[in-house]
């Protein structure tokens, strides 16, 4: 499960981004960089916009302005009518771990892996097969590939969804509260995956309300509140010793 790809340029860089709902504006100008192999967790009270900043990303929603690189590669320029490079490219580098799993109810475990791989990026099915048994056998759920998902706990489906965004190869992974949906007893084990896959060095994005496992996993943490990044930094400073009042009051209350 080791990083795709090694280098020192950020993984991601995003510079103004706006979003708009109607008259609302949700995105006021956010810039983030994400450096490779780190992780950056993103927290904020609810209706913040994190979840809006992930889906801008993966390109389930078209920010109105503000630009998007990933890897040093071509920046794609929102405020270009149509966007250039188009939007849809964004989606090869980065895969979502969604909040309420969002497999497939009627496909099995393997067949929910391997539906990225082998529909979406047409890799051979055998190879694709081998690589989702492996990934399955490192979350301990090798036994159940034929399963289907309502015959498994909150706590494996959230790794199966792991699973289906690593099998991808994305550069970055993109976690939105993947612990929330879960039962307290449940969360564990999840975190854990999470955490080892930190240790592997995989670059990831990480939306969470466990303030506690930002402080112990991320390198750096963003703070986001009505559209803005309040403040940024590493845990020991953003967590520890907030330098806005809002931050300090969402962290007295968290932490
Ligand atoms: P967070 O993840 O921090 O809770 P979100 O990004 O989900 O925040 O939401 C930010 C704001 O945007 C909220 O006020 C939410 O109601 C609004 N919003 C999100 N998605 C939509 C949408 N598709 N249509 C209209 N408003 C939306």
């Amino acid at each position: 499960m080791s990083q795709p790809e090694d280098g020192n340029a950020p993984v991601l860089s995003v510079r103004d981004l706006h979003k708009r709902f109607g008259s609302v504006e949700v995105l006021q100008g956010i810039d983030l960089e994400i450096p490779r192999g780190q992780v950056v967790a993103l927290i904020g009270p609810s209706g913040s916009g994190k979840t809006t900043v992930l889906r801008c990303l993966n390109g389930l929603e078209v920010p109105d302005s503000g630009t998007v690189q990933f890897d040093g590669g071509d920046t794609v320029d929102f405020a270009a009518k149509p966007p250039r490079p188009v939007v849809s490219g964004l989606r090869e580098h980065s895969a979502m771990v969604f909040q309420h799993y969002n497999l497939f109810p009627h496909r099995t475990v393997l067949e929910n892996v391997l539906e990225g791989p082998v529909r979406v990026q047409r890799r051979p099915r055998d190879e694709a097969t081998a690589d989702a048994m492996s990934l399955l056998g490192r979350v301990g759920l090798a036994d159940k590939a034929g399963a289907y998902p309502n015959e498994l706990s909150g706590g494996q489906q959230q790794r199966v969804g792991i699973v289906r965004a690593l099998a991808l190869k994305p550069r970055l992974l993109l976690f939105d509260e993947p612990t929330s949906a879960l039962d307290p007893e449940l969360v564990g084990d999840v975190l854990e995956t999470i955490r080892e896959l930190a240790a592997e060095g995989w670059t990831m994005l990480l939306v969470t309300h466990e303030l506690r496992f930002a402080r112990d996993v991320a390198d750096s943490v963003v703070f986001m509140d009505g559209g803005v990044v309040v403040e940024s930094g590493p845990p020991s400073e953003v967590l520890e010793a907030p330098r806005q009042e809002r931050t300090r009051a969402f962290v007295q209350r968290l932490l």
